[in-house]
């Protein structure tokens, strides 16, 4: 037949287009297993005060590691997102690390949040209810959100923020300076912070980058929001930030993401 000429290429292209679809619907079939038995675990990344340099609280990073090996959650993220799952692992990464961050009495908690689960209308709802049962105060919490999020959705987006916000819940602006983030977005749902991306902070080696690096922060500090550097790896970026008037400093530099456990001896170590 007329098809026949072409049948080896359709047959490459067809298997190749499986084994993509089968990689991720295991990987799928094996995130949820793993989310089922408590598998994912949350390591703890520290932020640092710019000025007095005292840990000043932790960001809860989610971390998957199956006897196979470590899945990025660059990886595994996006995978629980198309497949619903980021409802689950975004309230299991939540109420672990508040669970957590209750025995540090003092530490604020900044948690991501997927735009998925800000579009589900049951979230704030869910989050507040949470919140109640730990007793966990809502003022020590920050959600950390990508711009994308509000695009797609802004009333959604806004009605969940604000919801959150009335009990005390606070909002940072996640990876600026990458992507979409704004400075309307930062107005308009008035966040309570700004992280920005470490593709910035690593531009500070030229002029060029310090010194947009240096109109971003003036930029957020007109508005009144404090700014978070993240990726900071190297004294001479770590010193710069400080200078231009940053307030907060997370990177590898300061510290790696970590156990609760190794938290607390950074915190007792940081304060004697
Ligand atoms: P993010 O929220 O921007 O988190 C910071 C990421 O940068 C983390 O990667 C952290 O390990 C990494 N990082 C911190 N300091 C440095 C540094 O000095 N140098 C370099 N090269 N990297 C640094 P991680 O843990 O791989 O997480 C990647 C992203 O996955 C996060 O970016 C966040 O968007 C997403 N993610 C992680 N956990 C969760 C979660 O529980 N829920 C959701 N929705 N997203 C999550
Ligand atoms: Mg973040
Ligand atoms: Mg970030
Ligand atoms: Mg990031």
């Amino acid at each position: 037949t007329a098809k026949e000429g072409g049948r080896g290429q359709a047959v490459t292209f067809t298997a190749n287009l499986d084994n993509d679809r089968l990689m991720a619907a295991e990987l799928e079939d094996r995130l949820r297993r793993a989310l089922e038995r408590g598998e994912i675990q949350v390591a703890y990344q520290p932020l640092f005060d710019a000025q007095a340099g005292r840990v000043v609280g932790v960001e809860a990073l989610a971390q998957w590691v199956p006897i196979t090996g470590r899945v990025s959650p660059e990886i595994f993220i996006p995978i629980a997102e198309r497949s619903g799952l980021i409802d689950q692992l975004g309230m299991q990464v939540l109420k672990t690390a508040i669970e957590q961050a209750q025995k540090w009495k003092t530490l604020a908690l900044s948690v991501n949040v997927s735009p998925i689960q800000l579009r589900n209308p049951n979230f704030p709802a869910d989050v507040i209810r949470l919140l109640d049962k730990t007793g966990f105060d809502p003022h020590r919490l920050t959600l950390e959100i990508t711009e994308g999020v509000l695009m797609s959705n802004p009333d959604q987006a806004r009605r969940a923020i604000e919801a959150l916000r009335n009990i005390g819940v606070k909002f940072a602006l996640d990876d600026f300076g990458c992507g979409y983030a704004s400075i309307g977005a930062l107005r308009t749902f008035g966040f309570d912070r700004m992280k920005i991306d470490r593709s910035l902070v690593s531009g500070l080696k030229n002029r060029e980058g310090s010194e947009v690096l240096t109109a971003t922060i003036s930029l957020a500090h007109a508005l009144n929001i404090p700014v978070t550097a993240e990726g900071v790896e190297t004294p001479e970026q770590m010193a710069a930030l400080k200078q231009t008037g940053c307030d907060q400093l997370q990177g590898f530099l300061l510290g790696r993401p970590m156990s609760g456990a190794d938290i607390a001896a950074l915190v007792r170590s940081s304060a004697a």
